[in-house]
């Protein structure tokens, strides 16, 4: 069988790798950090298990996106917690909006932002419904060629076909080019900036920016519940290492790729850090696309020119976001009693920076993750690249000092949720772009995948013959179910061109 190698044990690149082992490729993964997982890894310090970027698991019900990757990569099933509160969300005004997974989600909506927003609600539900189900179907994005294009006609179809009340209508078609600013015309002020705080986190930028079916898959993910994993969010990461394994396929860390190597503008091998060469018929890249430029930077092939340090096209301090993160340990005595374990408080306008948090608790049944009595929580806010990297590079002692009074800045924040948190911790760590870029190894510290603006601007992800990328940079962007399934689809797209390759005549 063909030998496929992957750079990078993130979600992305963990779920291709699985279904293609199950499907009998000879698999290596390589990846440079100690642990799988990536922005969705779950590393330990001093006694404690932190999520290090990703913490909310959704797209785990019956049928749903998770579930479609576990039979494809012959997963028994997700050993997590199912919660019916995906998250409470704490307004500037003190109000709290909750996010259940039933009918209580639009009731404390309506309680708050008034009857009228039951509109957006159900417009949101069904088109996300209609989405997930022709996304399950995982055609091509984007469509290329005729076969592609053909293929994506046909699922389409079948699509129409099996659900045709009320799913193909104008309504979904003018949604393709405009933002989810227009389903927001005439609601309150509150409730806009409560959908753009939604939206900033699951699609990396706000209303009127978000295109309306990206936006409206993006709100819908807690919908369904989400669930929790013992030992934390890097648990899914390790059971689907442990599939890759189990269907004879290798996953090596410590093993950072630093060269991709090119015969005839095909890859044929890749070289880690100590010159070691993996040969391999079929490359997959876990990796964002200035990664990728700077693996083939002297490769002779250049069609990641455009990501590469010379070049001004797509700079990566332009393309989306950073994230600042706060690791925190603490007595967990002071959480009180039914505390929800993810929460978003947003303090007003522009969004990230501060502005807008994101929180998430270890539950306090997973005695794994701290020493007894104590708790993790994991803090995270959107913030620019460029200022933290200028600071980093200009002034080194600067670039300490705000990281430092930053993280104070976001504890006294939570304080306001979590009232005596300060006098409980026990150890608080600050997580920056540059500390992304060390650990994540992606550029810049650049994470979330490409606002989600405009449906046609994906990136392929056939890069070149027998050269791929998976993950976050390619359709349908990020969150764990998100390239979880692209990675399905990829895995699935590489049989089928494989199976075409060796139907030609030679
Ligand atoms: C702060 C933050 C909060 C988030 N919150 C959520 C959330 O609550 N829920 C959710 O669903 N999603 C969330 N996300 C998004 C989600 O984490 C990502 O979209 C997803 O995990 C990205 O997966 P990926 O496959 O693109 O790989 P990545 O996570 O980017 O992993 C790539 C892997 O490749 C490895 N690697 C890189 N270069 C090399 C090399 N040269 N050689 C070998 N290995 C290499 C890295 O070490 C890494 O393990 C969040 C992201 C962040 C940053």
């Amino acid at each position: 069988m063909k030998r496929v190698v992957l750079i990078g044990a993130g979600i992305g690149g963990l779920a291709t790798a699985a279904v293609l082992a199950k499907s009998g490729y000879d698999v290596t993964v390589l990846e440079a950090h100690v642990y799988p997982g990536g922005c969705a890894g779950t590393f330990y310090h001093q006694g404690y298990r932190f999520d290090a970027g990703a913490t909310l698991a959704g797209g785990f019900y019956p049928s749903g996106p998770m579930d479609v990757v576990a039979k494809e990569a012959g997963i028994s099933g997700w050993a997590g917690i199912l919660d019916e509160l995906a998250m409470a969300v704490h307004m500037p005004s003190g109000q709290v909006v909750r996010r259940w997974s039933d009918e209580r989600s639009l009731e404390e909506s309506k309680a708050v932002f008034g009857d009228q927003v039951e509109m957006f609600w159900r417009w949101q539900q069904k088109t996300a419904d209609a989405l997930w189900n022709l996304a399950l179907r995982l055609p091509s994005w984007p469509p290329k060629g005729l076969e592609q294009i053909s293929r994506l006609a046909f699922t389409g179809l079948s699509w129409i076909q099996q659900d045709p009340v009320g799913r193909l209508s104008p309504v979904l078609f003018a949604d393709i080019i405009r933002p989810v600013t227009y389903h927001l015309r005439g609601l309150p002020e509150a409730f806009r900036l409560f959908v753009d705080g939604q939206l900033l986190i699951s699609a990396q930028t706000t209303s009127e920016q978000a295109n309306a079916l990206y936006g409206a898959s993006a709100l819908d993910l807690p919908r369904r519940g989400v669930m929790h994993f013992q030992g934390g969010i890097g648990t899914i990461a390790e059971t689907l290492a442990h599939s890759v394994e189990q269907n004879k396929g290798r996953v090596i860390y410590r093993q950072e790729v630093k060269r991709i190597i090119f015969e005839n503008d095909k890859p044929v091998a890749v070289e880690g850090k100590r010159k070691e060469r993996f040969d391999a018929d079929i490359v997959v890249c876990n990796l964002t696309p200035w990664n990728i430029a700077q693996l083939t930077e002297d490769s002779g092939w250049d069609r990641m020119k455009w990501f590469s340090d010379r070049s001004e096209h797509f700079s990566v301090f332009d393309s989306g976001w950073g994230a600042f993160t706060a690791y925190i340990g603490f007595d967990g005595s002071i959480v009180p009693k039914d505390f929800p374990l993810h929460q978003q408080k947003i303090f007003g306008e522009p969004l990230g920076e501060g502005n807008s948090i994101f929180m998430s608790l270890s539950p306090e049944w997973d005695v794994s993750r701290a020493p007894s009595g104590h708790r993790t929580l994991t803090i995270s806010t959107h913030t620019r690249l460029e200022p933290w990297w200028r600071l980093f590079s200009d002034d080194p002692a600067r670039y300490e000092q705000k990281k430092e009074a930053f993280l104070q800045e976001i504890i006294c924040k939570v304080e306001q949720i979590l009232p005596q948190l300060t006098n409980a911790i026990h150890l608080a760590l600050p997580g920056t772009p540059v500390t992304f870029q060390r650990f994540t190894r992606r550029k810049a510290g650049w994470v979330g995948g490409f606002p989600q603006k405009d449906l046609f601007q994906a990136w392929p992800a056939r890069l070149a013959p027998g050269l791929w990328m998976v993950g976050d940079s390619i359709f349908p962007g990020q969150s764990i179910a998100a390239v979880a399934l692209g990675g399905v689809r990829i895995a699935k797209e590489i049989k089928s061109s494989d199976n075409i390759e060796r139907m030609q005549p030679i």
